[in-house]
């Protein structure tokens, strides 16, 4: 990938600005951003933009596909991902200027493809805010949210109004509704119970929102039980669709995880090493049985559901897709 270790990429050192705050343990600075929408066509995806108003996450989930960004900044060590979280400032005039420039384009704008954008930051700096009211003056414009924050419930109204002019969804990240498991895999989220909580304050309010089970966790989450829970309830939240991934687990992650998993789970370790032995994404078969098994729960309940992959592109025809979770 040709970065060095502990060296900021090249053109990330200038944009990177001095420590503004700090509060329980975590540290945050500024990332200067001439844009917080990037133009995403490096392969077919549902959405053409992706906007990340923050990077790193202190809700240090230990699957987090992202943990790999902070490599970019010269940050190596897993733990400053949590820690250092770097805020792209920007004002609402020139948010406006490129939500504009998305709607003009008709393709979906994507936030939180890579961090949250409801993680504890945005209590303090308000960046997602800034997005959906300078949203909320780009009518028709095309916005898909994806979280496990409960805070998208202050929002609501912004999104109300979101939904009703333009294009708006919410996703629920939501892998478990296992408490304990949760509190393990997912240390700083809010539980499970309290997304499904925000879920149906939104969709009550006319805020359409989808269940995401991503990821799915091989013998952690991957039982029927766990999914069958999953979908009843976002299906009594009122989630209109509900989607899958199983882990994926790139550089940067997997040592992550499978050190959570020596810790945690060391009897999954062989299974583990089993199923991702030759590539960052599970064994085909494994997969395969995998979305047979959402499909025939899904049934079973009434959920409609779809694989990830199977989103339609651009709004357009469904096909196969490369994961990016
Ligand atoms: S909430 Fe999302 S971005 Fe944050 S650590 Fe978890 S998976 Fe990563």
């Amino acid at each position: 990938m040709g970065i060095k270790q502990g060296v900021p990429a090249p053109g990330m050192r200038n944009r990177m600005g001095p420590t503004f705050d700090e509060r329980r343990g975590v540290e945050y600075r500024e990332l200067r951003a001439a844009s917080l929408l990037n133009r995403f066509n490096a392969r077919p995806m549902p959405f053409g933009w992706t906007l990340n108003p923050y990077r790193g996450c202190e809700m240090a989930c230990k699957y987090c596909f992202a943990r790999y960004t902070h490599e970019f900044l010269g940050e190596n060590d897993p733990v400053a991902f949590e820690r250092r979280i770097y805020v792209k400032l920007t004002d609402r005039d020139s948010l406006v200027a490129e939500l504009t420039r998305a709607r003009k384009s008709a393709l979906l704008v994507a936030l939180g493809t890579a961090t949250d954008p409801y993680q504890p930051a945005e209590t303090q700096f308000q960046v997602t805010r800034r997005v959906l009211e300078a949203a909320a003056k780009v009518v028709g414009v095309r916005l898909s949210i994806t979280t496990k924050s409960t805070l998208v419930r202050r929002d609501l109204a912004l999104l109300r109004e979101l939904a009703a002019g333009s294009e708006v969804s919410v996703n629920f990240s939501i892998p478990t509704l296992d408490q304990t498991l949760a509190r393990r895999l997912e240390p700083r989220a809010p539980r499970p119970d309290l997304r499904f909580e925000a879920m149906t304050a939104l969709a009550t309010g006319g805020v359409p929102t989808r269940l995401f089970i991503m990821p799915v966790l091989p013998r952690l989450t991957d039982g029927e039980p766990n999914l069958r829970a999953l979908l009843v309830r976002a299906r009594e939240a009122g989630a209109q669709i509900a989607e899958s991934n199983v882990l994926f687990l790139r550089r940067g992650t997997r040592e992550t995880f499978f050190e959570f998993l020596r810790a945690e789970f060391p009897e999954l370790v062989p299974e583990y090493e089993r199923l991702y032995a030759d590539s960052a994404y599970a064994r085909n078969d494994y997969v395969a049985e995998m979305n047979a098994r959402f499909r025939r729960v899904a049934d079973a309940v009434g959920m409609k559901y779809r694989r990830r992959e199977d989103r339609p592109v651009d709004g357009k025809t469904p096909r196969q897709l490369s994961l990016l979770w």
